[in-house]
């Protein structure tokens, strides 16, 4: 559309135009094609939930049920509410991070008060899922902290570590944990010892909706939107996520935060930072 003619008229010169020309085609091609799929795949995840809710409300209207099954219809309605409003919530957060910078510098919050809120959400999703039985480890130092918006830090922190929970079976190992590297930078890493990511997805799992298993995904109350905003998150805090996995071998998400955001604080035992 528009940015392509305009794009024409002001590079008159031969060469250089077509080139220019054939460039935009193409990267204005994409952004269309990417907006029509994520138009798709939005009214898809809306549709699905939609679908169910109205067989339901149509059940409840139409048959005499016994209390038992209008209790245990209503519970399944108010699951694919929350479906839907997880989603909404979450596109919301996603379309409030894309492309814009964080607003000044941040608060400088210490990692250890962000590590103990992400653990007790962590904790209770996998009492939630029924997974209770994984084997948890939450480790920060006392003295670093890190400077940035602390909701979105931590909305980056719960995600990895509730996507270990909802990707690594009963009885595996999770070790979540923030450490200052020896280059001043900061690093808050996720391991899991869960299926392990096949190597031809990795460079797609921050695409909005990607999902390896779809099923798997959904069944555990997934959006396909997590990784998403977790790179939105650490790209506006001037850092970048790393992912290494193999199939078999479990899972690692790492954030890593630059050394202008991150500092030691000295506290006496007890005390404030001095
Ligand atoms: P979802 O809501 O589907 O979990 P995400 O954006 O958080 O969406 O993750 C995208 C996909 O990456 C997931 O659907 C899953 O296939 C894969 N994935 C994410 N975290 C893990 C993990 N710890 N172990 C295995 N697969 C994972």
């Amino acid at each position: 559309g528009r940015p392509l003619r305009l794009s024409v008229r002001l590079h008159p010169y031969g060469q250089g135009r077509k080139l220019l020309l054939s460039r935009d085609v193409t990267s204005v091609e994409q952004a269309e094609n990417m907006r029509r799929d994520f138009v798709a795949n939005v009214s898809h995840e809306i549709r699905t939930p939609l679908t169910v809710l109205a067989g339901f409300i149509e059940t409840l209207q139409n048959l005499p049920l016994d209390e038992a099954d209008r209790t245990r219809y209503l519970g399944l309605m108010s699951q694919q509410a929350d479906r839907m409003q997880t989603l909404v919530n979450d596109l919301l957060t996603l379309s409030r991070l894309e492309g814009s910078p964080l607003p000044g510098a941040g608060d400088w919050t210490p990692v250890e008060a962000l590590l103990t809120q992400c653990e007790q959400e962590t904790r209770a999703l996998s009492a939630v899922l029924g997974k209770a039985s994984h084997e948890f480890s939450f480790e920060a130092p006392a003295d670093l902290e890190i400077a940035g918006a602390a909701n979105e830090l931590l909305s980056a922190m719960s995600n990895l570590a509730s996507n270990a929970v909802r990707y690594t079976p009963v009885g595996g190992r999770i070790q979540v944990q923030w450490r200052a590297l020896a280059d001043g930078r900061a690093e808050f890493a996720v391991r899991d010892t869960g299926p392990g990511i096949a190597r031809e997805h990795l460079p797609r799992l921050t695409e909005r909706f990607y999902r390896v298993d779809r099923s798997r995904s959904r069944e555990t109350g997934g959006t396909g939107l997590g990784l998403a905003i977790v790179k939105h998150v650490v790209q506006r805090h001037g850092g970048e996520l790393r992912i290494d996995s193999a199939p078999g071998a479990g899972s690692t998400f790492s954030l890593l935060f630059p050394a202008s955001r991150v500092r030691t604080v000295t506290r006496p035992p007890g005390g404030a930072p001095a």
